[in-house]
């Protein structure tokens, strides 16, 4: 079914489409939360029970309804499953029509869909583990500063004086060198702080850090990003700008000025976003030697920054730096711990959702696909 055949149905039925779809990749994205982190692979084995591992049904695999069915227990082990589980499905089902009903059926609907996906995954991830995965905010970057440029997003704050015969190269290059771009910022902030707060860490508890590790599954404070990982973000980056060259050899316009604007807006962005979080990671590091923001945040600062462009990347700081600093502050006087690691991907992502929901759309092709 050609998918602009979803404007020709009644409005009900393509309502329950997109909320069915919402469901299913939300269901995704439970395995995604639980296996990331996990280092574990997200295709095999197929879904199963965490705690008795018996592979799931058909019917154990409905989202919502099986857990209400099920009463929010396992049917082999009767160990409760995570409310997170319908609570993910039931917030992507709800975001992909809200989304949907704003964007209209155009380029920037399958976008800003992976972009909520994305934001809920990092900021369950965040809420659980205290961790944002390279795995995630690596492609998600460099696909933010590629895909827009090559499906003409407009840019929400176009950039003046970019003349479209260097506008091209301008483009090409730059998503080109995205995913070499962060795992250089990466390798900076290795040296300068990483390495010191590694040493820092493994003085103080030697054995403490590399048990948890061990129990959770995954290989614990990972400094520097696999270089599996580094290689196959690299090669996105590029990817999409052979995609870009392959779109204009097959005579489209692009890439012009829109798609320098695009690109131009994400690269401002994600400096901005990223940077500011970074100064501050300086500051407190080298004044009070401790971890005010962790480098996760400012990868994933970098992706948010890279897909909303600067003017929304303001106002996501702002909303994020609120809500983290209010529930920051119960946490402390609940807790009267000072020390408390707040989760400020969680914020984030909500920050990045609300500011996405309530900006104006992207919208190029209003043509649809
Ligand atoms: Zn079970």
């Amino acid at each position: 079914m050609p998918i602009h055949a979803l404007a020709q149905l009644p409005g009900w039925f393509a309502s329950l489409i997109v909320v069915l779809l919402g469901l299913a990749v939300g269901s995704f994205v439970n395995v995604i939360i639980y296996r990331v982190p996990r280092q574990m692979s997200i295709v095999t084995p197929g879904s199963r029970c965490p705690f008795c591992h018996t592979p799931l049904g058909v019917r154990d695999l409905i989202p919502v309804i099986s857990f209400l069915l099920l009463r929010g227990r396992c049917r082999s082990c009767r160990h409760p499953i995570p409310l997170r589980y319908p609570v993910v499905e039931g917030l992507l089902g709800m975001l992909f029509w809200v989304v949907w009903q704003r964007d209209g059926l155009n380029w920037s609907l399958p976008q800003d869909w992976a972009f909520v996906s994305a934001m809920v995954a990092l900021g369950a991830i965040d809420l659980e583990h205290r961790l944002l995965p390279d795995a995630i905010t690596y492609p998600g970057f460099v696909l933010a500063v590629g895909l827009p440029a090559l499906l003409e997003r407009h840019s929400h704050f176009p950039w003046p004086g970019l003349e479209s015969s260097w506008a091209v190269s301008l483009t090409w290059g730059l998503v080109a060198a995205s995913g070499i771009v962060i795992i250089a910022v990466e390798w900076v902030d290795y040296i300068l702080i990483g390495r010191h707060l590694e040493a820092q860490e493994a003085g103080e508890h030697p054995t403490d850090a590399r048990m948890t590790a061990e129990e959770d599954g995954a290989s614990g404070r990972v400094f520097l990003p696999r270089p599996r990982l580094m290689l196959s973000t690299i090669a996105l980056g590029i990817a999409l700008a052979g995609l870009l060259w392959v779109k204009r050899a097959m005579g489209a316009d692009g890439p012009g000025t829109t798609a320098a604007d695009a690109v131009v807006d994400a690269c401002v962005g994600a400096a901005f976003g990223g940077g500011l979080l970074w100064i501050l990671r300086f500051a407190y590091f080298h004044l009070k030697n401790i971890e005010a923001a962790g480098f996760g945040d400012i990868k994933m600062m970098m992706m948010v920054g890279a897909y909303l462009g600067l003017s929304q990347t303001i106002v996501t700081l702002i909303v994020a730096s609120a809500c983290a600093s209010v529930i920051g502050l119960i946490l402390i006087f609940r807790h009267r711990d000072r020390h408390i690691k707040i989760p400020y991907g969680f914020f984030l992502a909500i920050a990045a959702t609300v500011t996405l929901l309530i900006g104006a759309s992207g919208a190029a092709w209003p043509g649809g696909f």
